[in-house]
């Protein structure tokens, strides 16, 4: 149907005859002359019908309408002087018609498609004429590359691709699991994966050695702009390997797809930092590391303070910390109202953040009064506050603290646009997580990961001592700009830890039995040591494509209400004449 891609033609070209087709992307007419933009997946060309040289097309071409798709064959001639557009590969030169084929009629769209549209709901419904955009078009585009690099990376180091089962069990791996009920076992349900953990784990067993996965997920869970019900992860699993050769194989990996996407060359090895000092000092464990405004802690200044709130705190074994967001001592109302609001979501008992301004030589704070002067000193000199600063404090357990001042740091940062014009890809290993935490709301303990995580070797003896909370995972997260690509850790190949962990997490001998015999079973016959991680493939490809949403990244994504409204899904189920399927099986089953 074609000679040429609509982003081929050059001038070495001219006085070609050529066959091009594709979608009308705009359409002039200069004082009877019709030029139109002709557009494929590659690109425009512009095509011009003149009535002098051929009057009957010349009149078909007034009727196209933007989004017909058309066949242009004509020859390729130079535009004339002072015409050619610098900003098109193909802007040199344009097509004289001497054949149009209208091959089909596009209906006027729903919206234009070279406008940017604020109505997410309408471009959903209508995803297929979205993704016509070239926004759209080169995200998905930028997907594929880096997938595909992705796939390359991995078969060059000997990786196996393998597909395991979309109908399987629960998954612990901390979030809701999507049901599908057996028509061949009345009673009983398949789960979606929520990720293809037990599965890889067995590939180990099985000797495979070397395996990954481009892995469709499923989790139940509310949707956020970086979280969708369904989304893909690179996930990898290898045998005889340790933490050090899972990080080396990651970065080379990451590096391999942000060459591929973005033709940046990331530098490698990428700095690390334990769990503890990400909380410690960014209040996440995923921190943005472009800019500081680090927590700063102020044990040794109110060390003996007779403040009483302070006071109680630290003799409690709590911390008082704070951050310096250095120039934001301008901060409007409404700014300090939200961060008030934030921090009370995030654990804050009062209701509003402790602060210290410095304006026009003068400090301004509810607490100014009340602090000595060597306090006032010390804090001065510790968080470096310098005119125009605003310094935020937090006083509580180190954990909550840490959360307070996380979150607010993490809103300054947008509301002082730190990070508008950055260009910097601040690529971070998170390692040392903890292995389990206290649910605060059924007062039991939950994996941080999942289950099969190994306990550092060092820290083996305080699980025994039931000193959950000090034992270490080895386990790590890759982290970009604030974002969490991936994570994963070393696991337990023993049967007898793997049961231990279990039991430490309030899974008893006959639950085990029932939900992880095959498992349970398959350490008992020689399973090597193993380990892995899964990176989030829908996040790597925003950030790659500089989205901030992972709808802009996947071909057809749900809102946040789950729903498809292109297709209508979720949709309504008859459920009687779905019972009747059910019941004529079993009945049939019973017959047989
Ligand atoms: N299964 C884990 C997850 O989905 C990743 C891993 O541990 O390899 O987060």
């Amino acid at each position: 149907m074609r000679t040429h891609h609509c982003n081929e033609l050059r001038a070495s070209h001219v006085g070609e005859t050529v066959t091009l087709i594709g979608w009308v992307n705009s359409a002039r007419d200069h004082g009877g002359v019709i030029f139109i933009d002709l557009r494929d997946r590659e690109g425009l060309t512009q095509c011009v019908f003149r009535p002098e040289e051929n009057a009957e097309l010349a009149e078909l071409s007034h009727h196209l309408r933007d989004e017909d798709v058309v066949q242009v064959i004509g020859k390729v001639s130079k535009r004339l002087e002072g015409t050619g557009n610098d900003k098109l590969g193909t802007g040199e030169v344009e097509i004289v018609a001497t054949e149009l084929n209208i091959v089909n009629k596009a209906d006027v769209l729903p919206f234009q498609l070279d406008k940017e549209l604020s109505n997410e709901d309408l471009r959903m419904k209508y995803r297929y004429l979205d993704l016509r955009r070239p926004r759209m078009n080169k995200n998905i585009r930028t997907r594929h590359a880096i997938t595909a690099a992705a796939r390359r990376y991995l078969d060059e180091k000997g990786f196996i691709e393998v597909e395991t089962p979309i109908l399987s069990n629960p998954t612990p791996e901390g979030a809701r699991d999507f049901l599908v009920p057996s028509r061949l076992n009345p009673g009983r349900f398949y789960a979606l994966p929520q990720a293809p953990q037990q599965y890889k784990q067995l590939l180990m067993v099985a000797g495979l050695e070397k395996y990954f996965q481009i892995a469709r997920c499923f989790r139940d869970e509310d949707l956020r702009a970086d979280r969708q019900p369904e989304f893909t992860q690179i996930d990898i699993e290898a045998s005889f390997i340790n933490q050090e050769d899972i990080i080396k194989l990651v970065e080379g990996l990451l590096a391999s797809m942000f060459k591929a996407g973005l033709d940046l060359d990331v530098p490698t090895p990428f700095p690390r930092m334990t769990y503890r000092d990400a909380m410690d000092i960014y209040g996440s464990d995923k921190p943005d590391t472009r800019y500081d405004m680090k927590i700063i802690d102020l044990g040794d200044v109110f060390a003996a303070t007779e403040f009483k709130i302070f006071r109680s705190i630290v003799d409690g074994g709590g911390v008082v910390r704070a951050i310096n967001a250095k120039g934001f001592a301008g901060i409007t109302t409404g700014q300090m109202n939200r961060l008030n609001e934030i921090a009370v979501q995030a654990g804050l008992p009062v209701k509003n953040l402790a602060f210290i301004k410095l304006e026009n030589g003068e400090y301004k704070s509810p607490l100014w009064k009340i602090f000595t002067d060597s306090e006032k000193e010390a804090v001065v000199a510790k968080l470096d506050l310098a005119e125009g600063d605003i310094v935020f404090f937090a006083a509580g357990s180190r954990d909550s603290v840490s959360t307070i001042l996380g979150r607010v740091r993490l809103e300054v940062a947008v509301m002082m646009e730190l990070t508008k014009d950055s260009k910097a890809y601040n690529f971070l290993w998170v390692v040392d997580f903890p292995l389990l935490a206290l649910d605060t709301e059924t007062g039991s303990w939950a994996a941080v990961h999942h289950p099969f995580t190994r306990p550092n070797k060092d820290d083996v003896a305080l699980l025994d001592d039931g000193k959950y909370e000090e034992v270490r995972a080895v386990a790590y997260d890759v982290v970009l700009n604030g974002y969490e690509l991936g994570g994963g850790s070393i696991r337990i190949h023993e049967k007898d830890l793997q049961a231990k962990m279990f039991e430490v997490l309030g899974v008893g001998p006959e639950e085990q039995q029932e939900k992880f015999a095959h498992i349970l079973d398959a350490f008992r016959f020689g399973a090597p040591p193993h380990g892995g991680l899964a990176l989030g493939l829908d996040r790597i490809a925003m950030l790659v494509s500089g989205e901030d949403s992972i709808r802009e990244v996947i071909a057809f994504p749900k809102n946040n209400k789950g729903a498809d409204l292109m297709a209508q899904s979720p949709c309504v189920i008859d459920f009687k004449s779905l019972r009747e399927v059910y019941i004529q099986s079993t009945y049939k089953e019973k017959k047989d």
